[in-house]
């Protein structure tokens, strides 16, 4: 008799449209790296089957599932408990199962950090988030968690850039600003990170945000969420004027190790995942 268990680990990620996210070849590929038993099943979930497929979840035993648009603050009601950002930031990508249990995480911030932390500490240090949508919120309050000084948030919608300034100083010990973003915006003196964090780019490698060329200055890491495609015009031009910089496929596969650590409480291959996006982006 054998005694192979024909049993894999079960995850996967709840979203619609749910066609277009490339995280199921990304993690595949590293549990394949890792000699795991794993698979990741990429459902399409619509919003009123939301709480059926969580229950199902369970049911078959998996061991946890991503949430992504447009679950990502709806599904907060159907768990049993949020880890400290989740709480803080008010939305959930990220769901561990465990004893029965659902536990929500938000990993968007966290894989923006571990790679932001490839080259530099944010302790410290004077952030520009320009932005003020889901990203923005999970960058803001990670930045802050993890020791940054002053967070800007600069966003065409005044009252989003406000709420998100009032999140990171009611949670952390950072100050923080809202700035309303009118015409070209500039990188404010004293900055040291500067981070896109609009849908600006997305899919267009031409597209710029609206900010002030002349004020990305020697030094200033300049980091963009836009995975797809990674070199984005703002990243071009910031290198150009002597800038580090830092792409959002760096983001898109540390949210990956940073869930599987979650899940597994082990680290997957950062190195076979991101070629896998980059193969699929073609860059
Ligand atoms: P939201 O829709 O929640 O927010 C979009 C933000 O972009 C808003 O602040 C909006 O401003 C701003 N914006 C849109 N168009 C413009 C414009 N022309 N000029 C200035 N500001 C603009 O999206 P998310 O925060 O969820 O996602 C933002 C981007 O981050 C997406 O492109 C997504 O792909 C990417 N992302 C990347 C991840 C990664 O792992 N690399 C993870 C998560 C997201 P306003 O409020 O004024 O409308």
């Amino acid at each position: 008799m054998t005694k192979r268990n024909f049993n894999a680990i079960l995850t996967g990620s709840f979203s619609t449209p749910s066609g277009g996210n490339p995280t199921v070849a990304m993690m595949e590929a590293a549990y394949q790296e890792a000699g795991m038993n794993a698979r990741f099943i990429n459902c399409d979930v619509k919003p009123d089957g939301l709480a059926d497929a969580v229950r199902g979840a369970r049911a078959m035993g998996w061991i946890g599932f991503n949430c992504s648009l447009p679950h990502k603050v709806a599904v907060i009601e159907l768990l049993d408990e949020l880890a400290d950002s989740a709480a803080i930031i008010g939305a959930v990508n990220c769901v561990q199962i465990k004893d029965g249990r659902f536990i929500g995480n938000n990993t968007d911030g966290k894989g923006f950090l571990a790679s932001l932390r490839t080259v530099t500490d944010p302790k410290g240090k004077r952030a520009v988030l320009f932005g003020a949508g889901g990203a923005a919120r999970a960058i803001a309050v990670e930045l802050a968690l993890a020791g940054a000084e002053h967070v800007t948030i600069v966003n065409r919608n005044h009252g989003k850039a406000n709420a998100i300034a009032r999140l990171v100083t009611e949670n952390s010990d950072a100050s923080a600003s809202a700035i309303r973003w009118e015409g070209d915006a500039a990188v404010p003196e004293g900055a040291d990170i500067a981070i896109n964090a609009t849908s600006v780019g997305l899919g267009d490698a031409e597209a710029m945000p609206a900010i002030d060329p002349a004020s990305l200055h020697d030094g200033l890491v300049v980091a963009d969420v836009i995975p797809n495609p990674p070199q984005t015009r703002l990243l071009r031009m910031a290198r150009e004027r002597g800038c580090t910089t830092l792409d959002g496929l760096g983001m898109l596969v540390n949210q990956g190790i940073v869930g599987a650590q979650i899940l597994f409480g082990r680290t997957l291959d950062e190195k076979v995942m991101h070629k896998t996006l980059a193969d699929i982006f073609g860059v």
